[in-house]
């Protein structure tokens, strides 16, 4: 059913305005219900493991600890935060690009990492860290030096250059296996998680992000995050943060399926035309959200050795206490 979604998406570029609307309605309709539904993977979450995963063992070498956490800088963050405002509005959720990640968020990405096995990714919350970026991206010989001395240089002069303390847009760097997180929303931080465990995964992990660039193609790469985010929700989360989870990824996914359609940036449809996809998916996230059924029995946590020692532990609290409410 993921593959049919592609399959209609190419029908966008036809040439008449009504073809173009009515290719906006299938697309958008297809694209969310595909991803809240028909690629939900039956039966229990499937864990990954290590043995699964293409790691190279000089980042594995570099990866302690494996969360980091930015100091915080109040005129710094507010900046981060007004500049996020238009992403707040659009993602309807106020922690969007909030630069105030609670531990509580933090927690849940370190479960899903841990319980992956996924060891050798790195985890930076609302940092800005160029000199190791660079680094990670010379250790990282798992994705193959041509794409890296490209691409991925071009990615990490694009974070050096604008940096997300400022900018926001949670993300996750195939080339130096990062995510870097600004907002403190938890099905945002599993998200780019889970593009961690897709990448993983994959033979060809240059090739795979390469392939990100490509018209159309975000939107396989954006499905398999969210629904495997979602499919972890469903058996570890409680009924309320997976009802938000379709909150926020509806939207989020939405943004895709309308950037996919104006097919590519700098067309004068395009804003018009990624709004309208993140307003249908807001409709189909909460329908969807709404019409989940109440349970109470979530499947446990695989044991605690597997999960990741907290940076609570390792940073020195008085960091955290010039403002009272910065972390809950
Ligand atoms: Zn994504």
């Amino acid at each position: 059913m993921c593959r049919a979604l592609v399959r209609v998406d190419l029908t966008a570029d036809a040439p008449s305005l009504l073809l173009r609307r009515r290719a906006t309605s299938i697309v958008l309709l297809l694209g969310l219900s595909v991803l809240a539904v028909g690629c939900r993977t039956p039966g229990p979450y499937r864990l990954g493991s290590a043995a699964q995963w293409n790691t190279a063992p000089e980042l594995m070498a570099i990866n302690e600890p494996q969360i980091e956490r930015g100091r915080p800088y109040k005129t710094l963050d507010t900046v981060g935060w007004i500049v996020g405002i238009p992403g707040k509005i659009l993602m309807w959720d106020r922690r969007v690009d909030n630069h105030r990640i609670s531990f509580e968020t933090e927690r849940m990405l370190a479960d899903y990492l841990a319980v992956n096995e996924l060891d050798g990714v790195k985890v930076r919350i609302n940092q800005y860290a160029p000199r190791e970026e660079w680094r990670r991206l010379v250790a990282n010989k798992s994705v193959g030096a041509g794409w890296r001395y490209t691409l991925g240089t071009l990615s990490v002069v694009g974070y050096t250059l604008l940096p997300g303390r400022v900018f926001g847009g949670d993300n996750y760097n195939p080339y130096t296996n990062t995510i870097n997180l600004y907002s403190d929303v938890p099905a945002f931080a599993v998200h780019e998680g889970a593009h961690a465990k897709d990448f993983a995964g994959r033979r060809y992990p240059g090739t795979y992000a390469a392939l990100y660039l490509l018209p159309v193609v975000p939107l396989y790469h954006e499905a398999v995050a969210s629904r495997d985010a979602l499919a972890y929700a469903h058996d570890y989360w409680p009924i309320d943060e997976e009802r938000q989870a379709y909150r926020n990824l509806g939207p989020a996914y939405g943004s895709y399926v309308g950037s996919a359609l104006a097919g590519g940036g700098s067309s004068p449809i395009g804003l018009p035309l990624e709004i309208a996809g993140i307003l249908g998916g807001h409709v189909v996230g909460r329908s969807i959200a709404e019409t989940l059924p109440e349970r109470d029995q979530l499947y446990e946590l695989p044991p605690r050795e597997r999960t990741i020692a907290l940076p609570v532990e390792r940073v020195p609290q008085e960091e955290f206490q010039d403002d009272g409410d910065w972390y809950r």
